[in-house]
């Protein structure tokens, strides 16, 4: 089912959903069910799952560096397909414009539809590990509002190097970024939105947020939003803090700010332990506001571990 018709049928309740990282290559998928298995009682509707760009890695070769372009955590496709059949559950891939040709995005989404995975979310892909600035992949896409339209395009039967008249096309739902804090690279948040309405205009059905530990900046974001024209559902994605390096790291890697009463209460912890816990209760009041303020979904980044999202889960759903 696409995620519109869950939020539709939904009524005006919220519901809860929440994003998975495949394994490193070679793990087992085990201890990602054991992390998604307590999760389940709060019947997530969908669960996200993300595609991680290639980098290199440096092997020794005879003496040599030999570098090697990898991808350390493939399987995104395998790993929705195998969570909607154990759990019954919608699963979104996360598809991106970086690391893919289009032609290779075409037959990815060939798979979704045998795979009868309705949704995907549409993302250019943050840059490569030694790269300043995202650059495109010869024969991929620049933007992520190009990978819209190609997925649009095949909706319509317009493949690459085809057209197909057929009355069994596909009708992929198509989820994409917004930043309530602006995307790094966007001069400035009104021209970020006006890529997301680009987005929306070339067929986006729903937005997923960034993470933001201030929800005034997240209603900001959707009043300037619904102002342009942008109509359609806006998810709010929710990052309990777990450890205190993400003081420093989540500035730095997502660029959003962190408000001083939880930047002070994670300073006064005195272990990760204390730490996770202050994220658990920053991320109970942020949600219970949210709700209230009636966002359809409230989107949970698990990265991992999932004790912290179960005990923030526990209170609202
Ligand atoms: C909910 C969510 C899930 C994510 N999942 C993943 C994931 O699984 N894997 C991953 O690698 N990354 C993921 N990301 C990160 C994302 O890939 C990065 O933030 C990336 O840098 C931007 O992606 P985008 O789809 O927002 O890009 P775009 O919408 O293409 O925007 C990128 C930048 O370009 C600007 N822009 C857009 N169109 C144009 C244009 N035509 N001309 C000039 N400027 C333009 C925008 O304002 C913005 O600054 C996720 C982000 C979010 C919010």
């Amino acid at each position: 089912m696409k995620i519109t018709d869950h939020i539709k049928k939904a009524n005006g309740e919220t519901l809860f959903s929440f994003e998975i990282v495949p394994p490193v290559k070679g793990k087992s998928i085990q201890e990602l069910y054991n992390n998604i298995d307590p999760l389940m009682e709060f019947k997530p509707p969908f669960i996200d799952v993300t595609t991680s760009r290639e980098e290199y890695v440096y092997k020794e070769k005879d003496g040599l560096l030999d570098k090697k372009l990898t991808r350390t955590r493939p399987g995104t496709l395998g790993i929705c397909a195998s969570l909607k059949h154990k759990y019954d559950v919608d699963t979104v891939p996360h598809v991106l414009c970086g690391g893919f040709t289009k032609e290779e995005t075409e037959y990815l989404l060939v798979d979704c539809q045998y795979l009868e995975i309705e949704n995907v979310m549409a993302l250019r892909g943050d840059a490569r590990k030694e790269e300043k600035y995202f650059t495109p992949t010869k024969g991929g896409h620049q933007y992520a509002t190009e990978l819209v339209k190609q997925i649009q395009d095949i909706n319509e039967g317009n493949y690459l190097h085809d057209t197909i008249e057929s009355n069994e096309l596909s009708s992929f739902c198509i989820g994409v970024a917004g930043y309530p804090e602006k995307h790094m690279e966007a001069p400035s948040l009104q021209s970020d939105l006006k890529r997301l309405k680009q987005k929306v205009d070339l067929g986006a059905d729903y937005v997923v947020t960034q993470m933001f530990f201030d929800n005034q900046k997240f209603f900001d974001f959707v009043k300037a939003a619904r102002d342009m024209g942008i109509n359609v559902p806006i998810i709010p994605g929710i990052k309990p803090i777990a450890v205190k390096r993400h003081l420093q790291l989540l500035p730095q890697v997502f660029r959003v700010d962190l408000p001083q009463d939880l930047i002070d209460a994670v300073e006064a912890c005195e272990n990760n332990k204390e730490v996770r816990q202050v994220g658990v209760e920053w991320a109970i009041q942020q949600s219970k506001e949210l709700r209230e303020a009636g966002v359809p979904v409230l989107h949970y980044y698990s990265m991992g571990k999932s004790d912290n999202i179960k005990a923030i889960a526990k209170e609202l759903f």
